[in-house]
């Protein structure tokens, strides 16, 4: 087909990617690629597959339709060895580069730093040159809500280790959100055996959480939930429930009713004040209205939500509450919005970075068959590598029995440096021996150890000060494409919004080749590599101390 004939529309039919162990473009990481692209728009996986929205307020998988059937055509004609560069969602150009090479190159939202901001890139995008790609969405590898249900159950785990002894029972958890990412939290509350109340104003999306099974009821009333909350509180017993609402209308009110919470946190997509937050007093469809009609009007509102959304948080803390912020930027928000002299700490520096200096972090995979045996037989063969290791095997056991896939088949569980490459073996063994019927995709998320630079999340409070310095999440890109990754991305602007963050991901597929097997043994190590690098630099000594033993070549750091 030439490039004129291509359709240029939304496609009549939801997208799926295709399944089953024949191929459709020329190798297994170009068909790993596209049915990557295909499986973030499947309307299982996407939030709004038909604005090519898959999650994180306004995250894209591609910049338009048109662009979309341009790169599926060229994701489709591809040689193994060219390489194809795709600029903020559009693919721009084919070259050739080697058999070992990236398959695809992608950046997204990147703006020179004086024009990083949300007015610039809005106009930018409103001229058709750039497009939000979140983190997982503009680099094809989000696999639903499990993307963060493991690190949503570790970071609730990591509070209910500092705080309540080890468990979440007989504890109230209050937070709002339940979309791609914040639907994840009521599931990883009931895992950690705690009460959660959850406020989302979207009915469509609460329906959506009960059919997954991420969240146990919901319910309209305030009374009624309150109710459900008190008495399986008191019993000592696991519930989720959503509360259709508005955060900042239904925070304030369980302030003025008194009602002990024990942790606070939010999920909402404060981080893009017009897309993501909605404001007090509106419907989901009357804010989206709005949105189009007066958006001036409507991030004025916004503004004033959060402010009083994050007044009400601040005096549950002032009650015992513990509070922290969960990655979505709502402080810096609520900073523009007036509300000043808090201070509380993001969920890396409060819990998930001693992880980060192992290099551990969302290491995810994918079935390309679309077969869920071929899942169970990765967790089996991961149970039996790691059966040492009984935090892993109880996730993975854990996951099977509560986890509905999403899209094509998909595990998530948290793995480090040395751990990563062996499992990326495992997997690219059951390819070969045929015990699983298609090739395996190999990635993880943005939330990560070495490939990102983002001061109000992953790299909040470091113990160097080096919380923006951004040449890291670039140094771990060209590291990952020159390691031989499958496709490898970078970002701006991905979980904290527009000028808050840049990072980078890679995926890496395991076709069952031996030339695939180096390329993993080399990527999964590089990259996890990475963030044992930055951690050791930034001075944490148990990064370096892992640093040594590993073996890693850090000229930078003094090694014990
Ligand atoms: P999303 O846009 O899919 O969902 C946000 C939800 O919040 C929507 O369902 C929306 O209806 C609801 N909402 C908005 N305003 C509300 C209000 N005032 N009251 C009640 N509900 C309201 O976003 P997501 O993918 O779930 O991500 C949520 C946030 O978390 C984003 O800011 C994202 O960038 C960030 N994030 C965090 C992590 C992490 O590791 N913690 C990872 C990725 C993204």
């Amino acid at each position: 087909m030439t490039s004129s004939s291509l359709p240029t529309r939304r496609p009549d039919q939801p997208i799926r990617a295709p399944r089953g162990s024949a191929l459709s473009c020329k190798g297994w990481p170009q068909e790993a690629a596209l049915r990557m692209l295909m499986n973030n728009l499947d309307p299982d996986v996407a939030e709004r597959w038909e604005d090519l929205v898959v999650y994180g307020g306004s995250g894209k998988a591609a910049r338009s339709w048109e662009a979309y059937h341009r790169i599926v055509a060229s994701l489709r004609s591809l040689e193994s060895d060219e390489t194809l560069l795709v600029q903020s969602g559009k693919p721009v150009g084919i070259f050739r580069t080697h058999l070992d090479a990236p398959r695809v190159l992608i950046a997204n939202a990147m703006l020179v730093p004086a024009w990083g901001d949300w007015p610039h890139f809005r106009e930018y995008e409103a001229r058709g040159l750039t497009m939000y790609g979140q983190m997982t969405a503009g680099s094809w590898i989000y696999i639903g809500t499990q993307g963060i249900l493991q690190g949503t159950y570790e970071t609730f785990g990591a509070c209910a280790q500092k705080h309540f002894g080890g468990s979440l029972r007989g504890r109230l958890v209050l937070s709002a959100g339940l979309g791609g990412m914040g639907g994840a939290q009521p599931l990883a509350v009931t895992m950690n055996e705690g009460v959660g109340l959850f406020v989302e104003i979207d009915r469509e999306r609460i329906e959506r959480r009960l059919r997954l099974h991420y969240v146990d009821r919901a319910t309209e009333s305030l009374d009624e939930a309150l109710g459900w909350a008190e008495k399986a509180r008191r019993r000592g017993e696991t519930l989720s429930i959503a509360l259709h609402g508005n955060a900042a209308e239904v925070h304030t009110e369980i302030v003025r009713r008194g009602v002990r919470v024990d942790v606070v946190t939010d999920q909402t997509s404060a981080h893009d004040m017009l897309n993501g937050y909605v404001p007090s007093g509106l419907s989901a469809r009357e804010a989206a209205t709005l949105r189009t009609g007066n958006p001036q009007q409507y991030l004025v509102r916004a503004q004033e939500s959060v402010a009083q959304h994050m007044r009400a948080m601040l005096e549950l803390q002032r009650q015992g509450a513990i509070l922290f912020d969960y990655g979505n930027n709502i402080r810096r928000e609520a900073e523009n919005a007036g509300v000043h002299d808090f201070s509380y700490p993001g969920f890396v520096p409060a819990f998930i970075r001693p992880l980060f200096c192992e290099g551990q972090g969302p290491f995810r995979w994918v079935a390309l068959s679309g077969d869920p045996e071929d899942i169970y037989a990765t967790d089996r063969a991961l149970m039996e590598a790691f059966k040492d290791n009984e935090h892993l095997v109880r996730w993975l056991s854990l996951a099977q029995e509560r986890v509905h896939f999403q899209g094509l088949p998909a595990r998530i569980c948290w793995l480090g440096y040395g751990d990563r490459a062996t499992a990326g073996c495992i997997f690219n063994e059951l390819v070969a021996s045929g015990r699983v019927k298609a090739p395996i995709v190999i990635g993880r998320d943005h939330l990560d150890s070495g490939s990102v630079a983002s001061p109000n999340r992953e790299t909040e409070s470091m113990r160097d000060g080096s919380d923006a310095i951004a040449d890291w999440p670039i140094l771990n890109a060209l590291l990952n494409a020159s390691a031989g990754a499958s496709w490898v991305s970078v970002h701006h602007g991905g979980g904290v919004g527009i000028g808050y963050s840049i990072h980078a991901g890679m995926v890496t597929v395991a076709d069952g080749t031996p030339e695939a097997a180096r390329r993993l043994e080399r990527v999964l190590t590089t990259d996890p590599g990475t963030g044992i690098m930055r951690h050791a630099d930034a001075g944490y000594p148990e990064a370096v101390e892992a640093a040594r033993r590993h073996g890693l070549k850090l000229p930078g750091v003094t090694l014990p």
